[in-house]
């Protein structure tokens, strides 16, 4: 399992990867990036010894350029690298967050900031998408109260396995948020109306609630499967459970699969409805499933939860595909006896609403299931369009890319 001690690269490693870099001429890795991140930038900058400037780089449009680096999956910046096509791609996440954790000094995102500007905004939610908005919205001098429904920051960020996304990244990246003076964090702080928000006195809203539902499997006896959110808000709560199925396919599920290893369980198998080749998971993902020896039995799909003598039954049935449709195998419902605990991570959703005038909607609640550099994205854009509602005709335009 990976643990705390190779989340970063060491002095030879940075330096291995660095010298790797071609300087590609049109760069495939920035443009491959929702944030528009400049890997070429920083990793010159870091050749030449130059920190400080490899800092700027990554924090002028990433302002959780170390939580991302940790966990940012392998489908932008290194999907697009020219390396992979010639060995294998350069490790830019990584490479960011060794950066930051090495060489960031606490003054250094304070001269982007702006005079206050007369105006509030209230950001609702203090995941990626609500901090990079509130991040954004700050360095054009507006003041924001983010407004979190529960007793800590990151969101979606806090049901990640610490041995992937040790917590305190997340607060470092928030300090250097915080750092800007203009924002303020109201912690177990439910909005249960934004346009509330608007009667009280903010010029604007910025809603970036995420996805708190669970999606249904619609199955009998699902009552007796345990959401994901319930099982990675509280693992130490099902330490007991020696044997454990986790019905999804994606980087969630095997989150839950990951977590219940080291939580002591002998057995641990996913049920994925597609192929193996389908799962949405980065490679070292698919390596750690292996490592971890989790069974993936996949092209199932569940029918029945069933429980008995204190264990779960979890009957299953064969798929196949017609044409690209998924179709249930006639007559192969089978018994999987003897599970302590069924963990449902097929997806979350949240009820979709329309963007108003002042009320703007960023990350996963507005696009569904993303990743954190998405999220990230999606609140800079959301800060970009408030910005220019908001603004007189001569004001300076917020840049996307540049926030
Ligand atoms: C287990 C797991 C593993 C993941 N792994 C990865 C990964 O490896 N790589 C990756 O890129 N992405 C990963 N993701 C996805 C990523 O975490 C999300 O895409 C991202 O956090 C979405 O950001 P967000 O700000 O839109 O929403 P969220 O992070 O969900 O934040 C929403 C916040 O709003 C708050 N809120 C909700 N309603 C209210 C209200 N009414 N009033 C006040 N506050 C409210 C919530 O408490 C929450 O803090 C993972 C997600 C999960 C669940
Ligand atoms: S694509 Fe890869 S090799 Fe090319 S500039 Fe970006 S990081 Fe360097």
């Amino acid at each position: 399992m990976t643990t705390s001690k190779n989340l970063y690269l060491n002095k030879p490693q940075l330096q291995a990867e660095l010298d790797r870099c071609l300087n590609c001429k049109n760069q495939p890795c920035m443009n491959a990036c929702p944030v528009n991140c400049n890997p070429q930038e920083f990793i010159n900058h870091a050749k030449n010894g130059n920190y400080k400037e490899a800092v700027k780089t990554i924090t002028r449009t990433n302002p959780m350029g170390q939580t991302c680096g940790l966990i940012c999956p392998d489908k932008f910046c290194m999907k697009a690298c020219t390396r992979s096509r010639i060995d294998f791609a350069i490790n830019i996440p990584k490479v960011q967050a060794t950066i930051l954790e090495n060489y960031r000094e606490k003054d250094e995102t304070e001269e982007t900031v702006k005079q206050y500007n007369g105006k509030n905004i209230a950001v609702v939610g203090a995941g990626p998408a609500g901090m990079s908005a509130a991040s954004a919205l700050a360095r054009h001098g507006y003041k924001i109260t983010i407004y979190e429904a529960s007793g800590e920051i990151g969101g979606a960020l806090k049901m990640i396995p610490k041995s992937r996304l040790p917590h305190e990244v997340i607060e470092k990246d928030w300090d250097f948020i915080r750092h800007k003076g203009l924002i303020t964090l109201q912690l177990k702080f439910s909005v249960s109306n934004p346009h509330q928000l608007l009667e009280n006195g903010f010029d604007g809203v910025i809603v970036a609630s995420g996805e708190p539902n669970c999606t249904a499997l619609n199955i009998e006896g699902e009552k007796d499967a345990l959401s994901f959110m319930d099982y990675l808000g509280n693992p130490q709560k099902y330490q007991n459970a020696e044997n454990v199925a986790v019905i999804g396919g994606g980087c969630v599920a095997v989150d839950c699969a990951f977590t219940a290893r080291s939580n002591g369980a002998k057995n641990v198998e996913m049920f994925v409805r597609r192929k193996l080749s389908d799962m949405k998971i980065t490679r070292t993902e698919y390596m750690e499933l292996i490592d971890q020896k989790i069974d993936v039995t996949t092209m199932t799909s569940p029918v029945k939860i069933e429980p008995g003598n204190g264990k779960l039954s979890l009957y299953t049935c064969k798929n196949y595909f017609e044409d690209d449709r998924l179709l249930p195998l006639p007559d192969t419902t089978i018994e999987r006896k003897g599970f302590d605990l069924i963990i449902k991570a097929i997806g979350s959703f949240a009820d979709r609403q329309n963007d108003t005038d002042k009320i703007i909607y960023a990350g996963d609640c507005k696009h569904g299931g993303s990743t954190i550099v998405e999220a990230i994205a999606s609140g800079q854009t959301a800060a970009k369009i408030l910005h220019e509602k908001l603004s007189d005709f001569e004001s300076e335009p917020l840049k996307a890319a540049n926030m």
